[in-house]
């Protein structure tokens, strides 16, 4: 072989049909770190790649006459070395030629062990996010259990236990509210009626203490019956109410009020005979809270001094 193949930058070999190697450049002896030129194509193989040579070459060599940029593994001192190799059948015999491949198989390793980590860190990232939405999910479920809890308790803060009414602190603050928005529009002007129950303590007496508490509900059942939004009820004491009509119209809130009494004074009670003393006043410009609060207080004895059951407006 003339030097020029000897020191080709590729090895060069020409093999038989029996895959039984005729020549070899030097390149591809040095390639192989042997002295002299190996018998077979398999000597030179490592056992997985002797199985591919022998199923996947041999076959495809017969079919297309060469063969493009194979991979394969030499056996070379004990190591194994990565290998492209092309061959082409000329004049009954094959010649080919192989380039070591380390650096760039080393580059692909990496890349595949690069590929591996960035896997790992997409599958930690994905499952931290989905510990995070699950997080979020149980955030999300207290504070809407944290949220029904305080209406829960802003409802509790609000309401007469017994009779399920608004409580006086509600009334109060609705009251001056009222006040607040009548001073400025008095197109807002409102009534406020007070009534308490006759004689209650001798119902309780009469009756026990338990019958009594029958009827304060069964007074409040008919005042939420009778009077509602945007009007408001509230019991204010022991068997005192309060009534706060969003309406301007006064003589139309006091029909509302005696048509109230009646209904209250008509009703079935078991016998026992409920009526009310009512009194009414309505805003007038300047009021504060206690201003029109002690007219209704005034008026409410008026009727209790006139013989109860009846209706003061002051
Ligand atoms: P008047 O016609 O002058 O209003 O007489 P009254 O008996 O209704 O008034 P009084 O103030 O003398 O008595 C009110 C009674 O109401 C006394 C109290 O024991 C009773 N009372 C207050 N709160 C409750 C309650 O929640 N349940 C019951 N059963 N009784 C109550
Ligand atoms: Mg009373
Ligand atoms: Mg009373």
């Amino acid at each position: 072989m003339d030097e020029q193949m000897d020191l080709l930058p590729c090895g060069y070999f020409v093999l038989t049909s029996e895959w039984e190697f005729v020549e070899m450049n030097k390149t591809m002896r040095e390639i192989l770190r042997l002295d002299k030129m190996p018998r077979h194509m398999h000597d030179v193989l490592t056992v997985p790649s002797k199985v591919y040579f022998q199923t996947y070459f041999v076959p495809s060599i017969s079919m297309h006459q060469e063969i493009r940029e194979m991979y394969l593994n030499f056996k070379v001192v004990n190591r194994t070395l990565p290998v492209l190799m092309n061959v082409s059948k000329r004049n009954g015999l094959y010649e080919g030629i192989v380039v070591p491949i380390t650096v760039r198989d080393e580059y692909e390793n990496q890349l595949l062990k690069s590929k591996k980590e960035a896997e790992k860190i997409q599958q930690q990232t994905d499952e931290a996010y989905n510990k995070l939405l699950g997080l979020l999910e149980e955030v999300e479920y207290k504070q809407q259990q944290l949220q029904d809890l305080n209406g829960e308790l802003q409802e509790l803060a609000t309401r007469d236990e017994l009779t399920g009414l608004y409580n006086r602190r509600v009334f109060r603050r609705n009251l001056d509210a009222a006040i607040n928005r009548a001073e400025l529009f008095m197109t807002r002007s409102f009534s406020l009626l007070m009534f308490d129950i006759d004689h209650f303590k001798t119902v309780n007496d009469t009756h026990g203490h338990l019958v009594g508490d029958d009827v304060l509900r069964e007074v409040a059942r008919k005042l939420k019956y009778k009077i509602y939004s945007p009007h408001l009820v509230a019991r204010i004491g022991g068997e005192e109410f309060a009534v706060l009509f969003d309406d301007p119209n006064h003589q139309k809130n006091c029909e509302r009020a005696e048509e109230l009494r009646c209904y209250i004074e008509k009703s079935e009670w078991n016998s026992i005979g409920i009526t009310v003393s009512m009194g009414i006043t309505n805003f007038r410009k300047g009021d504060q809270s206690s201003h029109i609060y002690g007219r209704a207080d005034d008026a409410q004895y008026a009727s209790k001094r006139n013989g109860r059951n009846c209706l003061t407006r002051i």
